[in-house]
């Protein structure tokens, strides 16, 4: 079995702590297992404060919704 798994959109994927639907090949619904907040994050940007605060300072800052978003596209890897 090393086929790897198609990344399907719309489905809910959990990475650590929180789930991640993806809406598009590089946006994502993100939401936190225990909270019913829903993040708009993409390959490059998210909504939630900590990146807003920590991108001023850093352009490469990944939050943890960018880095779980992240890892459904590269299917797990
Ligand atoms: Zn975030």
């Amino acid at each position: 079995m090393s086929a790897k798994k198609e990344v399907k959109l719309f489905e809910p994927y959990e990475v650590g702590d929180v789930i991640v639907f993806l809406t598009s090949k590089t946006s994502a619904k993100v939401v936190d297992i225990d909270c019913r907040w829903e993040l708009e994050a993409t390959t490059t940007g998210c909504e939630c404060c900590t990146y807003q605060w920590r991108s001023r300072s850093n352009k490469h800052f990944k939050c943890r919704h960018m880095e779980a978003l992240l890892h459904v596209l590269n299917n797990g890897e």
